[in-house]
């Protein structure tokens, strides 16, 4: 380093995690984010569009339940920068936020198109480069497509769908990623009830998808296809005891009191006599069709997914720091981590708060410089 001139960091990936690590460091150093492509437009489609950017839980503990992946980790990062802190940073930067019912956190404009504008405006001293990073050598000197640059300290921010080759090239250890938050692909048909919802399952051309279907996809996102999945789809409901209470009643009329009426259909195929005709065997079959609810899953829905299940193993990382424990000055944040959360906006709080946390260790050498 030239004497009186600032160190320089080099943040590969200008997703949410690389955008917030530049905006906390810029003061201190000479920061440069590289991109192949615009910085922060994988923020665009968050949340429907309207962004959601956090949780309202505010207990750290809590908050790192959340996490199929990650979560003891994230104790000590999120004791530093959680909810709260979130929130406070978006304050800062001119975002102000609500919380809804559903304790999700957003933005009060509802746009995510908003808050990639309001980060991009506060990254005044951040400058950026639209290459692709192929490799990090000794020293550092990070290769791109286009060139090469020179850096004291390298963040690496470059998201769960990315090539993880550049991380292995560092020997550091990757847990190949797996999609999760997603719709699956099922050996069952339900092509003649797509888009029929029961209990939170959400019947598709595909499969089966909504927001059950998705917490299940992220708590098996590492089991071996194909598996198996059983629903209740009668709950407390006695449906013998409905089936005498009601002789009279058709069968399909029955059960499209607690059941959609096409899902019964489905379940009974045409099948549809007077309640009181229908023999033991039969009503024992048609509870345990709608009690325990069997399909195969075969795969996850192509693309389909919100974010992917492994990445850099956590045992090489610092969970203080972010700081690589194999290569020093080298750190790691948001979904490149083999971190990953449900749905309700935990995907960018694990962006904001690994991306705070690199960029505070990184500020402490600068700090210590000045003593
Ligand atoms: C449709 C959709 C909706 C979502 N909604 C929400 C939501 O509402 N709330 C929530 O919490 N989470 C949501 N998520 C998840 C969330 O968007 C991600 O977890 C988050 O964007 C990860 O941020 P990141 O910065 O770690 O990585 P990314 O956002 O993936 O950013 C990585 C960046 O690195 C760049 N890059 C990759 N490799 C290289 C390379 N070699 N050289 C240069 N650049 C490179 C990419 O171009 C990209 O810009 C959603 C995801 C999707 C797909």
């Amino acid at each position: 380093m030239e004497q009186g001139s600032k160190s320089k960091v080099i943040i590969a990936g200008g997703g949410p995690a690389g955008c917030i690590c530049a905006y906390f460091l810029q003061n201190n150093f000479d920061v440069t984010i590289i991109d192949k492509n615009s910085p922060l437009l994988t923020l665009l489609p968050t949340g429907g569009g309207k962004c959601n950017l956090a949780h309202a839980e505010f207990d750290f503990r809590e908050l790192a339940k959340n996490y199929p992946r990650g979560e003891k980790f994230l104790y000590s990062v999120f004791s530093r920068f959680g909810t709260s802190e979130t929130i406070e940073f978006f304050k800062n930067i001119g975002v102000e936020t609500y919380i809804r019912e559903d304790i999700r956190i957003f933005p009060t404009s509802n746009s995510a198109k908003e808050v990639r504008e309001k980060i991009l405006s506060v990254l005044k001293n951040v400058k950026f480069k639209k290459e692709e990073v192929l490799r990090i050598n000794d020293g550092f000197t990070v290769v791109t497509d286009k060139g090469s640059h020179k850096a004291d300290y390298v963040v690496i921010a470059t998201g769960g769908h990315a090539s993880f080759k550049l991380i292995e090239l560092l020997n550091h250890k990757i847990i190949p990623p797996k999609p999760a938050l997603t719709g699956l692909v099922t050996k069952e048909d339900f092509s003649k009830i797509a888009g029929v919802v029961v209990n939170d399952v959400l019947f598709t051309h595909k499969g089966i998808s909504g927001p059950a279907i998705y917490r299940i996809s992220s708590l098996k996102a590492r089991d071996n296809l194909p598996y198996e999945l059983c629903f209740d789809f009668l709950g407390e409901v006695d449906l013998q005891k409905a089936l005498n209470s009601n002789p009279h009643k058709d069968i399909k009329n029955l059960l499209s009191d607690y059941v959609p009426k096409s899902f019964a259909e489905f379940i009974l195929g045409g099948f549809n006599p007077k309640c009181h005709t229908i023999d033991g065997k039969t009503r024992d079959k048609i509870c345990e069709k709608l009690k325990k609810f069997k399909v195969t899953v075969l795969d996850t829905v192509k693309d389909g997914e919100v974010v992917m299940a492994g990445g850099v193993d956590l045992n090489e990382v610092n969970p203080k720091t972010m700081e690589s424990k194999i290569v020093p000055k080298i750190y790691f944040c948001g979904e490149v981590l083999n971190i990953d959360g449900f749905c309700g906006g935990f995907n960018l709080q694990n962006c904001w708060s690994t991306g705070y946390l690199a960029a505070d260790a990184i500020n402490s050498f600068f700090k210590s410089s000045l003593t």
